[in-house]
């Protein structure tokens, strides 16, 4: 079976995880902060956190934020979960905004007039995350302005989307957002097998982040309160986690970060041939806007059901009998039975509508000429 993705490792990857096990520190060394110093530079940010998983990354990104019990959260529902999960885990109700039909991101039009609602019902969310769905940038300048007033914060979730542009700034400079959070898990772009890492520009939400993710505790004087005992002395001054990155992660990571331009370039060229050569099939092709570059983490294609009698079921029975891993990104979140029990959804038919469309075909640095080749007559072959 062909995967949907899957990660690209080097020798050279491999030595540097050697090295680690050979060392004397497997955690809590420099590595770490090697890796975070390497994701903030290349995405221009100034501050980088480096954690076991994005998910943790939005846990975390929510606690620093002051995101709390009463407070609100709102989010894409075309996302994995974790999108909507890190609000629950800070007590907060979430809710969902709905999405632009082309680019499956969240929707501009929608949120102002989700926001206009809320304001005059005192619903107004306290942070929302957006999704840089498939690695495409939101419109942040627009989600912003649109934010700013009530002072709504802002979270990406660019799980999906290192290595990719908004107005040609790399995603995760934080232009228009108060954090941002990539994954690292082995489908993404660069990959630390579990992992991830929240990037600001803001030195409190970075020091908050740090602490929040080693237990709560401080080893810094400074901070504590009263005297410091000595040079054993720490203090718990929060209620954090262990949510570290162990050193063998983050060695991982630095080594792929030299490989992540490469990467993005073999996805990007792989997308555009699967544009030229389905091109006349009852298929939407992905869209991208003209602000951003896509990462291309996902080629998400969207079976059009008023030209065609086949079903997007059809498609992907068709397609995983003949070897090619077909995925559907994502379940719409407000439809899992969890976030059902919790409260009624409104106005998110077009999340809806894409669910019943939505088709992820294979798309990895390592995929080879032959094998999309194969993926595209069987494409052809089933729909032409
Ligand atoms: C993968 C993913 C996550 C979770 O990442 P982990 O590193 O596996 O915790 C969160 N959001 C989106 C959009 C994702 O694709």
């Amino acid at each position: 079976m062909i995967p949907y993705g899957r990660q690209c490792i080097s020798e050279e990857d491999i030595q540097a995880v050697n090295k680690v096990l050979r060392s004397d520190y497997l955690t809590q060394g420099g590595t770490v902060t090697a890796f975070e110093q390497k994701v903030a530079d290349y995405c221009g940010a100034k501050h980088g956190v480096a954690v076991n998983s994005a998910t943790s990354a939005l846990h975390l990104a929510c606690l620093a934020l002051g995101l709390k019990e009463g407070g609100r959260l709102w989010t894409s529902s075309i996302s994995f979960v974790a999108s909507a999960n890190c609000g629950i885990y800070c007590g907060a109700a979430v809710d969902f905004v709905d999405i632009d039909r082309d680019t499956f991101n969240l929707c501009i039009v929608s949120l102002e007039k989700k926001l206009k609602e809320a304001e005059l019902t005192g619903d107004l969310p306290d942070v929302l995350v957006v999704v840089h769905l498939a690695g495409q940038s939101c419109k942040m300048k627009e989600i912003k302005l649109l934010c700013d007033p009530y002072g709504i914060k802002i979270i990406e979730d660019a799980s999906h989307a290192i290595g990719g542009k908004y107005e040609s700034f790399p995603v995760g400079s934080c232009r228009y957002s108060d954090i941002t959070v990539f994954s690292f898990h082995p489908v993404k772009i660069i990959t630390t097998a579990e992992g991830g890492v929240a990037v600001t520009n803001s030195p409190e939400l970075a020091e908050q982040m740090e602490l929040l993710r080693s237990h709560g505790v401080t080893r810094d004087p400074v901070k504590m309160e009263g005297d410091s005992d000595g040079e054993w002395y720490y203090q718990q001054i929060a209620l954090g986690f262990n949510y570290r990155m162990t050193e063998l992660q983050a060695a991982l990571g630095c080594s792929q970060m030299e490989s992540l331009d490469y990467f993005v370039s073999k996805r990007e060229e792989y997308a555009l041939k699967y544009n030229d050569c389905l091109a006349g099939l009852p298929l939407a092709l992905p869209v991208v806007d003209k602000d951003c570059q896509s990462a291309w983490h996902l080629y998400i294609v969207r079976l059009q059901g008023d030209t065609t009698e086949v079903t997007r079921k059809d498609l992907f029975d068709y397609l995983r009998q003949n070897g090619v891993g077909v995925n559907v990104h994502y379940i719409p979140i407000h439809t899992q039975p969890y976030y059902q029990s919790l409260r009624v959804y409104d106005d998110l038919f077009e999340a809806e509508r894409y669910y019943s469309e939505a088709l992820s075909l294979p798309l990895y640095p390592g995929l080879g000429d032959k094998s999309q080749d194969y993926i595209i007559d069987q494409l052809k072959g089933y729909l032409g």
